[in-house]
């Protein structure tokens, strides 16, 4: 129900849930079409983003996204939404920046507040060699433009004080690398917002609708099947995260792409006190508080492979007693839930983007724990390959064939946490 102002008030969403009236729907369901020019397979940020740029950068607009379950019900819905652009090297700093650039301007773009909170990004070192690859970072950053610098001590307590920095902690902290740009957004306004948008521009979004075949004829992808028939279609583009290996073999295309899962925990919400987003490579260990007062915890990926997405008793102790080194006072807080997503790593925690040896399928996939924040920048980089036909510089160094040439964009040093 809206009010005169044509705003939903308080009392009028009251209202009109007490009438149980029917909320109009944010996207539309369609038929299922024959053919489309492009289908997109996985409904994450990553799927929905390239429809959306599809649609407003080239206006094709015949495009399905197949999604076998509900959108962002993959890694886009179970991330812990943090943003950032400080990596280690100069290709995937220019790209996860240029994300953090849409992402400053997606609200207004999408016309759905997505609640971007910029609120500074702490990478604590908590010894020698840590402080070496902080330095490291901060000057390729520095170097793209980004600003992010390494902090001592002092600077760090003072901008989280309830970190522990006293020198007779097991881990003591020797200084942080601190990148002010980052922050946290809330995920599934990203996907809902993206969503609506390219349902408003006539992207077809098909829920429930799972691929189980990919049909290639002479080396080109001339469609796909799905549990609801079959389409014809000259683009298909694999945006499944998680499940990206189990896409790229029905097309014939091998990658280099393991499947872990990923754990996050977050707390009972309390009064607003962590006004940055903090990491501990070390101690595998980051911790941010949103808006609401809860503070979300990740880590590293489980230690096994696995489709699995439950979450383990193991997983929350280790999150405990590494959270209570950093911030002991936060021992009395309760855990309210955990949750585990999958991630599909590469070899050297970039991602794979871009054309196949099979024409017209297109990756972009290998988003391992660390693929939300690229969500925008991906959808627009793949969605000028495919109208172009040619590959954008931005996402040059991220192709196939780098695993077969050795040319590998080695990213572990800034991705090897969650996120
Ligand atoms: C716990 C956790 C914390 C994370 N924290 C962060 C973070 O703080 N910051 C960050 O940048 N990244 C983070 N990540 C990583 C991030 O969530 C992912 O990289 C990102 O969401 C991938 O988005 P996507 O759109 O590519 O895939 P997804 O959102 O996983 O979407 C893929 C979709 O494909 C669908 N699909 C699969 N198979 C089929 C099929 N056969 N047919 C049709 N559809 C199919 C799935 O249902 C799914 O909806 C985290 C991940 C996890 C699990």
């Amino acid at each position: 129900m809206i009010d005169r102002n044509g705003k939903y008030s308080a009392i009028s969403l009251i209202t009109h849930g007490l009438r149980k009236s029917e909320w109009p729907r944010a996207w539309r369901a369609h038929d299922l079409r024959k053919s489309y020019d492009v289908v997109v397979i996985g409904g994450g940020v990553h799927g929905l983003a390239t429809a959306y740029y599809l649609a407003k950068n080239h206006g094709i607009t015949n495009v399905a996204v197949l999604d076998k379950g509900y959108l962002g019900g993959g890694g886009s819905g179970r991330n812990t939404a943090i943003l950032r652009s400080n990596y280690l090297t100069p290709e995937g700093v220019r790209f996860y920046d240029r994300s953090l650039e849409l992402y400053r301007h997606l609200a207004a773009d999408l016309n759905f507040n997505v609640m971007f909170s910029r609120r500074g990004h702490l990478t604590l070192a908590h010894n020698d060699g840590s402080l070496r690859t902080m330095r490291w970072r901060a000057e390729v950053n520095k170097l793209q433009g980004i600003d992010s610098q390494v902090i001592d001590p002092a600077q760090v307590k003072e901008l989280v004080p309830h970190l522990d920095t006293s020198d007779e902690t097991r881990y003591p902290i020797l200084g942080a690398l601190y990148h002010p740009p980052g922050g946290i957004i809330r995920h599934d306004a990203v996907v809902w917002g993206y969503a609506r948008a390219a349902d408003r521009l006539g992207v077809h979004l098909h829920q429930k609708t799972e691929v189980t075949g990919i049909d290639v004829v002479n080396e080109r992808v001339t469609g796909v099947r799905t549990n609801r028939g079959a389409i014809s279609a000259p683009i298909v583009v694999n945006c499944t995260a998680g499940w990206s290996t189990l896409i790229s073999d029905m097309a014939g295309v091998r990658t280099p792409v393991q499947t872990f899962p990923l754990q996050a925990a977050v707390t009972e919400p309390v009064r607003p006190f962590l006004h940055a987003v903090v990491v501990s490579g070390t101690l595998h260990v980051y911790v941010s508080q949103t808006d609401r007062g809860e503070l979300v915890f990740g880590a590293s990926v489980d230690p096994f492979q696995s489709y699995s997405m439950r979450g383990s008793l193991e997983f929350v102790e280790g999150l405990a007693a590494h959270v209570l080194e950093l911030m002991p006072g936060l021992s009395q807080m309760r855990l309210l839930r955990q949750w585990a997503g999958l991630c599909d790593m590469t070899p050297d925690y970039s991602p794979i983007m871009g054309t196949t040896p099979v024409e017209g399928f297109y990756l972009d996939v290998g988003w391992g724990t660390y693929g939300f924040k690229a969500g925008p920048v991906s959808g627009e980089s793949m969605a000028q390959a495919i109208a172009t036909r040619s590959t954008p510089e931005i996402i040059s160094a991220f192709g196939l064939d780098r695993f077969a040439e050795g040319e590998l964009v080695g990213e572990k040093g800034a991705a090897a946490v969650g996120h």
